[in-house]
């Protein structure tokens, strides 16, 4: 069992930081957890050098050896066993069998990134081969790969702490391009955070590789995340968190003497639409599974869905009320999180157009006091009052959602274009509603990632095919995906080669085709050697 130490690791050896101390808490039972202290400037600046020198002999590796170490980090996080789970459990409340299923699912896209790699097929090759003859000028050969862009900078989330934390999908997709990866761990975790930082430099250990590959930084100031964000050695960022904070750094990133690219995965209210038709065939029974997804993770989801839009359906409304208020309470991630969460809900009602369903007023003036522990929660609101006052968008991240009751399916269609961007959208309909969901449809396009039917945003399956992103606020940037293989994309940039001879060439671009990759040869795709 790995002995913790509440420390900071920059490349491979654990430092005591000296800033200021800060303290996560047990959320189940608010106990103050052991101290950490911030890292300091030196340290950011410790880490980036680090990072860079391993930077060069890093992206260089085979595909064999890279693969190979993305598979070792896998199994050194399966080998820290029940320990990952329970610590994290103190500091996250979210308890056992849920963090299972997340270290499974961490661990699986580590091993889908470790195939890609080993095949070296993500690399999108593409070769026009040289035309000498052409008139009036010849056509040079051009070839061009995506190769890595430099030390990552990482920013996780608290409600996804595997996944999305210290060894989530950020990190592992900039591992995966050849990029050496400083964290900035998420201050309600850090033991979590810790036992990470111990098992990949294990992993490094193992495949002999230099331990500037990764450092963890440990801290919960702001100046800490902007100065590793504006560290001249920071090549990207990969963040995923609210809103406020994503918006914060990706300021701080376009003010650096040289701007560089933030993929920043934010809030989102995911809409979902149910029609009339839908609703008097199983109203009943899609009452009781939005509750069940809306309570969810006691909210906690960037997938929750927080704006319902149906017609007046009092029955649906009623239904919904009374299973939010029997599901159990769940509890808040951090202090901070459920006090942002009863503020949230606080200004909706402030804005004197959104009314209470279910009874959840005087329980959530009760939990002033405890804010990690507060009721679920349905309110309602016109559809022209959500159509006129924009902060009825704004994500509540806990257990809440709004209703928006339209007059008929012309306002669907005038809500639907009326959202920002978002993760995704979801539509309940039947066979009967074809022309409303197709209208649907093509405005949603425009404003997510990704569009569900008949089913609920939660639950992110990880694959190929996935999309986890949307036009902002969702994403700063609304062609990539943080959720499957091709996260590997954002943390890349493209180099084209002109009349470049063979030996020269990246392996993937000679003519012999070494990896037997597919590549766009003269615009068709093949596996041939040249
Ligand atoms: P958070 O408070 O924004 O924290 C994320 C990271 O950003 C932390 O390391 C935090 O460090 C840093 N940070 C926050 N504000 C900052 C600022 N103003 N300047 C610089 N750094 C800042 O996020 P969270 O509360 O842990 O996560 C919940 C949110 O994440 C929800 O809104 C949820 O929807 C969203 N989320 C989105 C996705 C997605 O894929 N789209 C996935 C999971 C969660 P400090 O605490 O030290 O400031």
């Amino acid at each position: 069992m790995y002995k913790l130490t509440q420390n900071s690791s920059i490349a491979g050896n654990w430092i005591s930081p000296t800033g200021e101390a800060f303290q996560a808490q047990n959320p189940a039972t608010q106990e103050l957890l052991a101290e950490h202290k911030n890292c300091l400037e030196s340290d950011v600046n410790s880490a980036m050098k680090a990072a860079q020198q391993a930077f060069p002999a890093f992206s260089q590796l085979s595909p064999a050896d890279h693969a190979n170490f993305l598979i070792a980090i896998a199994e050194e996080i399966e080998a820290l066993g029940d320990q990952l789970l329970e610590v994290c459990n103190q500091e996250t409340g979210l308890g056992l069998p849920r963090l299972t299923g997340e270290r499974g699912r961490t661990t699986g896209q580590i091993k889908a990134f470790a195939e890609i790699v080993k095949n070296a097929s993500w690399v999108q090759a593409s070769i026009d081969t040289a035309e000498p003859e052409r008139a009036p000028l010849p056509k040079p050969d051009l070839r061009k790969i995506l190769k890595p862009i430099g030390p990552v900078a990482v920013f996780g989330a608290s409600n996804f702490p595997f996944a999305f934390g210290t060894l989530g999908g950020d990190t592992i997709s900039a591992l995966a391009a050849g990029n050496p990866v400083v964290v900035k761990g998420h201050p309600s975790h850090p033991a979590t955070n810790e036992l990470f930082a111990y098992a990949i430099g294990k992993a490094i250990s193992r495949c002999e590789l230099p331990q500037g590959v990764f450092s963890l930084l440990q801290g919960n100031t702001i100046p800490l995340s902007v100065q590793l964000v504006c560290h001249p050695l920071t090549e990207a960022v990969g963040f995923t968190g609210s809103l406020s904070g994503g918006r914060a750094i990706m300021d701080a990133a376009a003010k650096r003497a040289k701007p560089i690219p933030v993929f920043a995965e934010m809030g989102s209210v995911n809409p979902m639409f149910f029609t009339n038709n839908v609703l008097a065939q199983s109203g009943e029974s899609l009452a009781k599974a939005l509750a069940d997804s809306v309570c969810m993770g006691t909210g906690q989801f960037c997938t929750s869905p927080g704006v319902i839009v149906i017609q007046m359906n009092d029955s649906f409304v009623n239904t919904l009320a009374e299973s939010m208020s029997a599901n159990a309470k769940g509890t808040m991630l951090n202090a901070g999180i459920g006090q942002a969460f009863l503020k949230g809900i606080e200004q909706l009602i402030a804005t004197g157009e959104v009314e209470w369903v279910n009874q959840a007023q005087e329980n959530l003036e009760s939990s002033i006091n405890n804010a990690l522990q507060p009721p679920n929660v349905v309110l309602k609101t016109s559809a022209q009052a959500f159509l006129q006052n924009t902060q009825l968008q704004h994500e509540v991240f806990g257990p809440a959602t709004l209703v928006v009751e339209c007059d008929d399916d012309a306002q669907f269609a005038q809500i639907a274009s009326a959202f920002e961007g978002n993760l995704t959208a979801t539509i309940h309909a039947t066979d009967k509603d074809t022309y409303l969901v197709k209208q649907l449809v093509t405005l949603l396009e425009q404003k997510v990632g990704r569009i569900i039917f008949n089913g609920f945003p939660t639950g992110v399956e990880v694959c190929g095919s996935q999309q986890h992103g949307g036009p902002y606020p969702a994403s700063s940037n609304a062609s990539t995906t943080s959720v499957g293989i091709d996260a590997i994309h954002r943390f890349t940039r493209v180099v084209a080669y002109q009349n470049t001879p063979e030996q020269l060439l990246p392996a993937e671009l000679q003519n012999v085709n070494p990896y037997k990759i597919v590549r766009r040869v003269n615009g068709e795709f093949s596996s041939q050697s040249i």
